[in-house]
């Protein structure tokens, strides 16, 4: 009978929906249209957990800030063109972070693309992502399913983690094969992301330049917080008793409050170390290339571990490249360690840990300022107590000045707990790292965002209601950009950098159902923070920061072009 017939086909939907499942995905980011508002509902009903966003900018830094914290590429999918272009961005984003995700999208039919006769939403996608991620590949062929899908994961998982772009042209959904041929033609990823063992003679040489230096240095990044060789990389640090400086999002892979920790100490450390080894952390921007005053005048020697080989050298000569991953990069050093090591002087050891405390003492009394309005030190004073009690928390942060103080503030305790804005210092990355943080851990998130940042993505707070998700959201409101008080002098509208006086955005969370606190003092915003992690219920703190308090561009003021010009 014909009934019979069916039930031994499957279709292009269900091979996509089976080659994802076969490969451990569990969940998909993303924003339903044509053509794969179908593929969502089966995705859904075949187990997969779909959670669908209101913009696909915020789906797709959710998938890529799940590819961060699990070491798996974080699936988003979304409509072809318009839909595309906004999960682009994120896709772009994950690539420059070494983020593991795979933008999925619907695409019009080739044949009409391909000779521009004007289809719905026709544009040449896998052109456009080509040059803006890792791997770009097509589907044309519902036997191809398999391969592709397959060819996807690997290419965002294995050597430097990136972004990685699947076009699935409509037409491939509803394309039919027999149940059997189907899945024989899946195809099960065997050690995607193979072990990358660095060479003998490269460990040596990196154990004998570490073994030379008198002001010996570690520095941490993402792509060590990435790796979780959590254990050994601690085994490292503590052996070798060298001081260690966390990037922005390896922080708590040590605790901030570790002995050996110099982030209080940031300037010095870089000024006098004569080894620097960077494990998993790139010389850019970040780390002023390597090179200039920040790095003071002493001659440097550079050991760098990264998988990525064309890393090496990219600012700064590196005296001793360790090509590999890291955590069989960081267990050959480690072999090198044991036993035979001697402990770098006190002399140094003590001269950081003389400025740490120092600076540390400076810091603590603006931290306990409980005045109104707050200032961003009084406020922050208060999470950073918050996150002390609550270690497991997720922080996710964004802003100008809300980001590069709070990165400072605020102590972390424990690996991959804090996200924020990456390489690029982007500014939207917020609902979407929080929903996915919430999903992928299960843990409290608590999202600090400065009020300009949180408007890049403020309306996934509907997200976050629908999906009752325990996110916490305070926005640092200081009445606009970087501050709220320039006055444009040359008209009646308002200067380009501040916002309507006094916004409420805490009405904006009861709108959807969630909790919406209006607090005024370090103490209220405590007492709202805790409630809100106790109960797990969406809330949204609006925290008034006194709008004089900001400046501009936080800590990177100094990237802002000047003007020649002298005005008339
Ligand atoms: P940060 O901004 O924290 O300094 P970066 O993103 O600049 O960190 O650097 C991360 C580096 O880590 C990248 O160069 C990337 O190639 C590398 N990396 C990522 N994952 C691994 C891994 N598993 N093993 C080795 N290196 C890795
Ligand atoms: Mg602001």
């Amino acid at each position: 009978t014909t009934a019979e017939a069916h039930q031994d086909l499957t279709d292009g939907f269900h091979l996509v929906i089976d080659a994802l499942k076969l490969n451990g995905v569990k969940t998909i980011y993303g924003v339903p249209g044509i053509p794969i508002t179908d593929f969502g509902r089966m995705a859904q009903a075949e187990g997969i957990r779909v959670i669908s966003f209101r913009h696909e900018q915020h789906a797709g830094n959710a998938a890529a800030i799940a590819g961060f914290l699990t070491k798996k590429p974080g699936i988003c999918l979304t409509v072809s063109a318009p839909g595309f272009l906004n999960g682009l961005t994120a896709l772009a984003n994950a690539t420059t972070n070494c983020f593991p995700m795979i933008l999925i999208s619907g695409s019009s039919e080739r044949e009409i693309v391909d000779l521009q006769q004007g289809d719905y939403e026709e544009m040449d996608q896998l052109a456009i992502a080509k040059p803006l991620c890792k791997a770009a590949f097509r589907i044309l062929h519902a036997q191809d399913i398999g391969i592709g899908v397959a060819r996807a994961i690997r290419a965002a998982v294995s050597g430097r983690p990136g972004g990685v772009y699947l076009d699935l042209p409509a037409k491939l959904f509803s394309q039919v094969m027999t149940a059997d041929a189907g899945a024989q033609s899946l195809v099960k990823v065997i050690d995607p992301a193979p072990a990358q063992i660095p060479s003998p003679d490269a460990v040596k040489r990196a154990l004998d330049v570490l073994k030379s230096a008198k002001r010996p240095l570690i520095i941490l990044g993402k792509g060590a917080a990435y790796a979780q060789a959590d254990d050994a990389i601690r085994a490292l640090v503590e052996k070798s008793g060298i001081p260690f400086l966390p990037m922005s999002m390896a922080k708590g892979l040590l605790p901030d409050t570790h002995p050996q920790c110099a982030g209080a100490a940031r300037s010095t450390v870089l000024k006098d170390s004569d080894v620097v080894m960077l494990i998993g952390a790139r010389l850019n921007w970040l780390l002023s290339h390597g090179k200039g005053k920040a790095w003071g005048d002493a001659p440097k020697k550079f050991i760098q571990i990264d998988i990525e080989p064309k890393e090496m050298d990219s600012n700064v000569e590196i005296a001793a490249p360790v090509v590999g991953d890291i955590g069989s990069c960081v267990a050959g050093l480690l072999e090198g360690i044991d036993g035979k090591w001697t402990m770098p002087p006190a002399e140094w050891t003590n001269a950081v840990k003389a400025k740490k405390d120092d600076n540390i003492a400076k810091m603590a009394p603006k931290l306990m300022k409980n005045s109104a309005p707050m200032d961003f030190y009084g406020a922050l004073g208060a999470l950073r107590t918050v996150i002390k009690e609550r270690p497991d928390a997720i922080l996710v942060n964004e802003g100008a000045n809300t980001l590069d103080l709070a990165r400072g503030v605020i102590d972390m305790y424990k690996p991959r707990k804090r996200l924020d804005v990456g390489t690029w210092g982007v500014m939207g990355i917020g609902m979407g790292f929080a929903v996915a943080a919430a999903i992928e851990t299960g843990k409290p998130v608590l999202a600090v965002e400065g009020d300009s940042a949180f408007g890049f993505s403020g309306m996934e707070i509907e997200t976050i209601c629908r999906y009752k998700l325990p996110v916490c959201i305070v926005v640092f409101n200081n009445n606009g950009i970087y501050r709220g008080t320039d006055v444009n002098t040359a008209g009646s509208d308002p200067a380009t950098t501040v916002f309507v006086k006094d916004s409420r955005y805490d009405m904006m969370m009861e709108a959807f159902g969630g909790v919406g606190v209006h607090a005024t003092t370090p103490d209220e915003l405590k007492r709202a923070v805790d409630k809100a992690m106790d109960s797990g219920v969406p809330t949204l703190i609006n925290a008034a920061i006194d709008p004089t308090a900001g400046s501009e561009s936080g800590r990177i003021g100094n990237l802002n072009p000047q003007s020649v010009v002298k005005k008339k």
